[in-house]
This record gives structure tokens, sequence and C-alpha cells, in this order.
């Protein structure tokens, strides 16, 4: 006789998710930051009638279930769904679909292409095994749409801020916009050459762009821009917030070089079952910090 584990395993690994009704089976679409054609759209429709009960499920994830597939159909709706080139998503201990804000393609604050970089990170991590489920998000800006920090790995579009006295007409606004409150105002001179200076105290900037985006005089200008990378965020039974690995990573290939450290990290160290972030509490964000990053 077969090992029930035996059957069960494989299906699980495509994305078809065992229901609490005998024989049930959900299916878990693969949707790559949250994007699908109309076409494939018409594709789900019809398998959800055909196989499930007519309707599907969005997940917080941007994903799409269909619900009630009777086991013995798994396969002929998996064939249908392949004809739109429509995917299976990920279950269990690996690297799930890769989640994105529409990011500078449409949003007006996005900063970053965060579908490129959804669509990179898919292909080179995704399904990946992983000691526990490893999700990833990739948001347009600071504002965080997707929750970047909630996930074991968070992509956030950054820029860093330069002020020029040129065209500062002193409103003070910066001053009373900056979300951070990063930004002063200072003074210096005497004898009636007094001069005045907008600085900003990097440690405490989120590099969200506000400044750059509302100074009326544009005084403000983006200099250094790229992607602040968050490592070990989860929720869950115990959630917690990701912590910063690197501020701002300048290149596209860096980023992916840390987040493939970090995910070997996270299998070097990781105990079964064990989130990214908890095994970071365990074992110290100084020495996670240090086996990433090296010489980054
Ligand atoms: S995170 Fe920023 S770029 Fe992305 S949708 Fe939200 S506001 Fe727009
Ligand atoms: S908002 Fe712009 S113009 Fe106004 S004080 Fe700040 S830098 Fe100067
Ligand atoms: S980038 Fe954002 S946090 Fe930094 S100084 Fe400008 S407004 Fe403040």
């Amino acid at each position: 006789m077969v090992e029930p584990e035996l059957v069960v395993a494989p299906v699980n690994r495509e994305g078809m998710i065992r229901q609490k009704q005998h024989d049930y089976y959900f299916i878990r679409l693969k949707a790559v930051a949250g994007d699908l054609t109309a076409t494939q759209m018409a594709c789900i429709a019809l398998v959800a009638e055909r196989y499930g009960r007519g309707v599907v499920h969005l997940s917080t994830r941007q994903g799409i279930e269909i619900h009630h597939v009777h086991h013995d159909n798994l396969e002929d709706a998996r064939r249908v769904l392949q004809v739109a080139g429509v995917q299976m998503g990920a279950s269990g201990t690996r690297v799930r679909v890769i989640v994105a804000c529409p990011g500078e393609a449409t949003c007006k604050f996005g900063s970053i292409d965060t579908k490129k970089i959804a669509k990179e990170l898919d292909t080179r991590f995704f399904n990946q095994e992983a000691p526990s489920k490893f999700k990833m998000a990739v948001t347009g800006c600071a504002n965080n749409c997707t929750k970047a920090n909630e996930n074991d790995i968070g992509v956030r579009g950054a820029i860093e801020p330069e002020w020029t006295s040129t065209s500062c007409c002193d409103c003070g606004l910066c001053v009373k916009f900056c979300p951070a409150k990063a930004i002063e105002r200072r003074e210096s001179g005497s004898n009636g050459t007094r001069e005045f200076a907008y600085t900003i105290d990097r440690e405490s900037c989120i590099n969200c762009s506000v400044c750059t985006q509302h100074c009326p005089g544009e005084a403000w200008v983006v200099g250094r821009q790229g992607y602040t990378l968050f490592i070990g965020g989860t929720m869950g039974k115990i959630p917690r917030f990701a912590s910063v690995l690197k501020k701002l990573v300048e290149s596209e290939e860096e980023l992916y070089e840390l987040i493939q450290k970090a995910l070997t990290c996270h299998r070097q160290h990781g105990q079964k079952k064990e989130r990214f972030g908890h095994m970071i509490d365990r074992i110290g964000i100084d020495k996670v910090k240090e086996e990433i990053l090296g010489g980054n």
C-alpha cells in the first residue's frame, strides 16, 4: 500500500493544497507582482466553473485560488490552466510567489520598477527550498503598500535627497512635511551676512522622497537612489518587523546577490520550520549582517 504522504507531497509542491473536505483541494495560482492577463483571468474563471464551485478566492498576497476541486480533476484543471500560461503557485517550505505594488510604471510616488524586480526575483528564486516558507515583496516607495517589512525579504524604493541652496526660498515646508523629522534649518554668519542651510540627519532619514517631491523651489533634488533591503519580517503567530540589511543598495545586481546570500544564510542556520526572522533573533542580527554583507 502507498503511504499517504507519498501521494500528497508531490501534489502540494505544485500549489495544490488539501482542503479539510475529504478528497478536495484548492489550487493556488501564480501571479507574479499580482499580474495576470485578461485571457488568463477568463481561463481561471472557466476552470473555477468547470472543476470548482464557480468561485475564486483572492489571497492576501495577490494570489488567486480555485477552491473545491476534487482530487480526480486536479490534473485536468492544471492542463486547462497551462494552455493560457497560468502556472501553479508555491506552498510548503519554499520561496513563495513574489508580491509587488505597481511601482514607478503607474504610481506617481514610485521610484523603482517594482514589476521588473519582482519578475527577476521570480526567475532567480521562486520555489527554491528553504527551512520554512520564504516570502518576498517589492514596494515602490516608503508608503510601503506591499508591506515589505512583513516579508522574509523586502525591497523598497529609496532615494537620497540633496539640498541646493540656490533655489531655496526658505519657506520651511520641508521641515514640516518630513515624516521622519530628519530635516533641520541651520543659520550661520554674522554682521548682516546671515546665511541659512537645510540639512538632513541621514540616520533618521527614511529615503522617502517627500522632500524632493514637495519642495516648491525644487531645492531638494534626488541624489543617490536605489533600494532599501529588509530581511526577516514575518506575520503569523509570532510577528516580527524586518530589520534593515542595507539602507541603500545602488545596483540591481548587488540587490540580487544580497538576497541570494540571505537565502543561503537561512538555509545554513535555520531550523526546520523556523522563519528567517526568528532565526535572526536566535543567532543575532550582527552575525547575520556580517555573513550576508561581507565586503558589500
Ligand atoms: S508603495 Fe509607493 S509606489 Fe508602490 S503603490 Fe504604494 S505609493 Fe505607489
Ligand atoms: S521646502 Fe524647499 S524651498 Fe522650502 S525651505 Fe525646504 S528646501 Fe527650501
Ligand atoms: S527623504 Fe523623506 S525622510 Fe528623508 S529628509 Fe526627505 S522627507 Fe525627510
